[in-house]
Parts: C-alpha cells; sequence; structure tokens
C-alpha cells in the first residue's frame, strides 16, 4: 500500500464505524496563550472535553498536522539521528466525546490494525496503565479486560504514569491510556529476544505507534495552594518535579467525568513504515522522493547509516516540511516566539547541508514544488501559496549562508585556541572539522575525562553576529566533544533582552487554566525548553 492508500484506509474505517471526517487545524496556534504550535490531534478539541463547547459531532477522525520542537514535546535532537521522531508528522486520530469509550476503541484498533491493515498480531503489543498508589489512581482493568478479548495475555504489558496516563496540566481532564507498541525485527531477533522486554526500551525497531487515552478522571483543586508559596518552597528544578506530584495529591482531588471521552493519536509516518515493512520512516515512500531529488541537486548519495551525510539527508527531509506547513499555516520566521523557533530549524538545515551535503547554495526551497505536489490533495493550503513558501524559504537560507561560513570559521578559530591552551594543534584546514572525538580526546589527556567547554559569552557573540541559534552551537560543540556554557549565554542573552524588552511568550504544558497564567515574563527560549515549569510558574 502507499502512503495515501494507507491514510486513506485509516479514514474510511473511522467513516464506517460513524465518524465525521474533518480537516486539520493549522499546525500553527494563534489563539491559544500556552501553545505555540500543535502537537497533538486533540488540541484542536480540548474545548469540548473541558465542557467549554459542545461538539457537533459525537464521533470525529482525522489527519493533524503536528510539530514537536518546543514546550513539553520537544523531539528536535532526535530527529535525523532516530528514524522514528520527526519534528513535523502527521497524526492520525479518532475521538469520541462523550460518545463511545474502551470497548469499541481498543476493539477498532485492534481491527484496523490486524484484519484492515494486516499487521502481524505476532509483532503488535499492547500496554496498559498499571495504577499509581502514591497518586490514587486505579490500575485500568477495564482496558486490560478489554484487551484480553483479542491479545495473548503475555502481550499486554503494565505501564507506568510517565508512559500510560495522560493530564492536561496540573487540574482538568485525564486518564489512563494504552499504547500499540510494533515490534519490526525479523523472526530470527525476534525469536532470540522477547520483544516485550523491547517496550518503551528506545529499540530503533520496536516503536510506539498508536495510543488511545480514555479520559474518566477531572482533577479539581481541593484546597488551592498559594502557588507563589508552593514555589518559594520548591524552587530548585529537580526538587520541584519530585515533590510535585504529592502536592498535587495533596492539593486536588480526582471526581469522575459526568461523560467520557476517546482520544487517540497513531503516527502516520511510523504506520506506513511499519505496513511497508521498512526499517525506518524515511524509506518508506513519504520520504523517499525528497531524499532522491536531494541525491540529485547535491550529486551527494544517501545511505542508510549513522554518517554525518545520512544524517544530514534525513534532518532535510525532515525540517523541509516543518518549515514550509508552518510558513503556509501564516508563521514566518522571525526574532521571537513560535518564528523564532521556526527560523531555528532551518538555520539547523542550512548547517546541515552546508557542512555535511558539501552544498553551499540555497537547497531547501527547491525541495518545495515536491513537497507541495505530494501533498496536493490532502493538505492543499501548501501548494495555493507554493511562491511565497519558496520565496520566504530562499530569502531565510541566502541571509543564513552569508554569515554562515564566517560563523563556522570563528568557531573554529576559537575551538584551536581552545585546543592549543592544551598543547594540541588545529587540523590542517584551521579546523576541527574531520578530527574524531577520539583523536581530539586522545590528544588531551587531562581533559580526556572532561569536554572542552564553549564560553557562553562566544557562544551569544555568535549569536548576536552571524545569527547562529545556541541550539546550533550546542549541535557544532557536541561535534567535536565540547559543551556550550548555557547559563552563561542565557545570561548575556537575558541582559539584551532587558535591553529590548521582547513580546511575552509562553509555551508550557499541553494546557494551562489561563487564570493562573497572570502575568509571565518571557525568560528566554532556552528555559522554555529546558524545563517549561521553571517558565510557567514566574510571575512578574
Ligand atoms: P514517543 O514515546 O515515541 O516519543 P509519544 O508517546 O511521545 O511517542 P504520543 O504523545 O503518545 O507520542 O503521540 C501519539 C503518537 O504519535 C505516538 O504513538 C507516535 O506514533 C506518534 N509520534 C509521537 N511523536 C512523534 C514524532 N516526533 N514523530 C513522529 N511520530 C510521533
Ligand atoms: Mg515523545
Ligand atoms: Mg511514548
Ligand atoms: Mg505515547
Amino acid at each position: 500500500m502507499t502512503a495515501a492508500q494507507i491514510r486513506q484506509a485509516f479514514l474510511d474505517f473511522f467513516q464506517s464505524k460513524g465518524h465525521t471526517i474533518v480537516p486539520s487545524a493549522p499546525i500553527v496556534v494563534k489563539n491559544d496563550p500556552t501553545l505555540l504550535f500543535t502537537n497533538a490531534g486533540m488540541n484542536q478539541f480540548k474545548d469540548y472535553f473541558l465542557g467549554n463547547r459542545t461538539p457537533e459531532h459525537t464521533r470525529v477522525a482525522d489527519t493533524q498536522k503536528c510539530l514537536r520542537v518546543s514546550g513539553k514535546h520537544n523531539d528536535l535532537e532526535e530527529v535525523g539521528v532516530d528514524t522514528y521522531h520527526h519534528t513535523m508528522f502527521e497524526m492520525l486520530g479518532n475521538w469520541s466525546f462523550g460518545d463511545y469509550f474502551k470497548k469499541e476503541a481498543i476493539a477498532w484498533s485492534w481491527e484496523l490494525l490486524t484484519e484492515v491493515l494486516k499487521i502481524d498480531k505476532d509483532k503488535l503489543y499492547v500496554t496498559v496503565f498499571e495504577g499509581d498508589a502514591k497518586e490514587q489512581l486505579p490500575f485500568d482493568q477495564e482496558a486490560y479486560d478489554e484487551w484480553k478479548k483479542w491479545v495473548a495475555e503475555d502481550r499486554i504489558l503494565k505501564g507506568n504514569k510517565k508512559d500510560n496516563f495522560w493530564e492536561m496540566g496540573d487540574t482538568g481532564p485525564c486518564g489512563p491510556c494504552s499504547e500499540i507498541h510494533v515490534d519490526c525485527r525479523s523472526a530470527e531477533e525476534r525469536a532470540q529476544v522477547d520483544g516485550a522486554t523491547l517496550v518503551n526500551a528506545d529499540h530503533p525497531q520496536v516503536i510506539e505507534i498508536w495510543n488511545n487515552v480514555f479520559m474518566q478522571f477531572n482533577r479539581v483543586w481541593d484546597n488551592k495552594p498559594a502557588f507563589d508559596t508552593w514555589d518559594k518552597a520548591n524552587n530548585t528544578t529537580e526538587e520541584y518535579k519530585k515533590e510535585r506530584p504529592a502536592k498535587l495529591v495533596e492539593f486536588t482531588k480526582l471526581e469522575n467525568l459526568p461523560a467520557t471521552h476517546v482520544d487517540t493519536g497513531m503516527g502516520f509516518e511510523r504506520l506506513v513504515r511499519v505496513i511497508q515493512g521498512k526499517q525506518s520512516n524515511y524509506d518508506t515512500d513519504i520520504f523517499t522522493g525528497t531524499i532522491a531529488l536531494t541525491e540529485q541537486i547535491t550529486g551527494k548519495t544517501y545511505d542508510f547509516s549513522d554518517s554525518k551525510m545520512a544524517v544530514a539527508f534525513r534532518v532535510l527531509a525532515d525540517h523541509i516540511r516543518a518549515i514550509s506547513f508552518t510558513i503556509a499555516d501564516g508563521q514566518l520566521p522571525s526574532n521571537t516566539g513560535a518564528g523564532y523557533v521556526i527560523r531555528r530549524i532551518l538555520r539547523r538545515a542550512v548547517r546541515y547541508y552546508y557542512s555535511y551535503l558539501d552544498y553551499k547554495q540555497p537547497l531547501m526551497h527547491q525541495l518545495l514544488p515536491h513537497i507541495a505536489g505530494q501533498f496536493a490533495t490532502v493538505f492543499p493550503e501548501l501548494q495555493a501559496q507554493q511562491d511565497f513558501v519558496t520565496k520566504v524559504i530562499r530569502e531565510e537560507e541566502e541571509s543564513f549562508l552569508r554569515t554562515l561560513e564566517k560563523g563556522i570559521k570563528r568557531f573554529d578559530e576559537y575551538y584551536a585556541a581552545k585546543l592549543a591552551e592544551y598543547g594540541v594543534e588545529a587540523n590542517a584546514s584551521g579546523g576541527i572539522l574531520g578530527t574524531t572525538t577520539q583523536e581530539v580526546i586522545a590528544q588531551i589527556d587531562r581533559q580526556a575525562q572532561q569536554p572542552i567547554v564553549i564560553d557562553g559569552k562566544f557562544a551569544f557573540e555568535l549569536n548576536d553576529t552571524y545569527g547562529f541559534p545556541l541550539d546550533l552551537t550546542a549541535l557544532m560543540a557536541q561535534e567535536v566533544n565540547a559543551v556550550v556554557d548555557e547559563t552563561g549565554f542565557n545570561a548575556e542573552m537575558k541582559l539584551q533582552k532587558d535591553r529590548s524588552r521582547l513580546a511575552t511568550v509562553i509555551d508550557t504544558e499541553d494546557w494551562v487554566p489561563v487564570n493562573d497564567i497572570e502575568k509571565i515574563t518571557f525568560v528566554g527560549y532556552q528555559d522554555l525548553l529546558v524545563d517549561t515549569r521553571v517558565a510557567r510558574y514566574r510571575k512578574v
């Protein structure tokens, strides 16, 4: 089956079960102060779950454009390095708003995967919530009993709160979830090592494809704490994280929702990979066309490996989608907020082709016609604005390419000077690219245990003068076994921001009660990326 046929099969299946097929919401969130980008299919329906709006239909299904590069869900570092996390991906979903519940959701997901899409039952595992005594959350016996009708018991695994319980925020609708995982290893490998032990273990061939959330509880404030006091008492991040669950139980109580809901999300690219029997999402027909075009443009060859060049091919095939769909949905690259997230992704991609595909001209905008054509019938908004999106990307590429080379050179000089401090010479080209981490470590005896630190001030200079986002400098540092002093960088950034008073931007959990936000000051992207909770309660 082609990717297009698989997407259609999903939608047709749920239509046949009485679901109305609705369009994807835009990837850029404009009317929600708590979220920059759509990161799950349910985002557009949250008012139904909160009871703020009545749904027109009680059963809907769709494919949703999602972006996971900021806030609670940030997969950026995995992208291109692994083969199944993307920045932008399609999340297939079906919903019940106060209509069917676990019995139907479970039976249908099994029917779709094993009967319609013919995935081998011996490759599938499901998980149910094991319960959490500390948080007074029960084991999901009901889901377990429903799965038992279809799945052998040794394939129904119990999972913890992190993987098998969903909540919007500190309060609000919540409930247990059941995930479906596929073991894509060969029959021999499966016979050797039990797949059950590899579920949720980051094994590249044993991957989660579908999450079924059952909303049945509502967590409400019981005796709501004064957040200032709570925060002050728990003002270090680690402590805060540790204390939070216990505090929540103390301050809130769990009620049953008057009506129960189903919210599911399945990674489309992962599903296609499983059905097409590939080892990597990038080997499916969703990505092979883009990769072939990139080969043609650059004259380089993509081979599946973890070499830098292979990563660069994957990063490009991934990032072009995120960038173009976001621009088509109205978010231009810029220096603040959602616009800066896009600019960061774009610059990251430019540096990958510049350094690892040895391509020094604007490249990504050349991929646009292909991507737009590929999605013409699913997300026609891209093709409709193809010329505009191409122009924006081209200009962004040109502008960054003007400073990229100088910035890389500055970085190399800086790093060479650092090496010289330890009596190590930079390589012939004056840089360290091409010198392996091991070689560097071997030469710096007394530093073997500790990576070289790139000064925060220097990272700031790269940012300010050459437009290198911090995460790009961090990536370049990581490649030569160095680390960036992010605290120092943030301090410099803050000084500059204090001078220019940037707009207020927040991006936190899936959802935050707006009343709790009051005035929140923008504290810098890195704070947000590193720990959203720190930003969340930092009031002015
Ligand atoms: P993972 O554990 O693999 O990071 P997740 O548990 O964070 O996934 P969910 O929030 O449950 O993912 O989202 C529902 C589905 O969306 C997942 O089962 C997966 O198939 C898909 N998915 C999640 N993140 C990504 C991503 N970055 N790229 C592609 N598909 C994704
Ligand atoms: Mg994840
Ligand atoms: Mg998961
Ligand atoms: Mg999940």
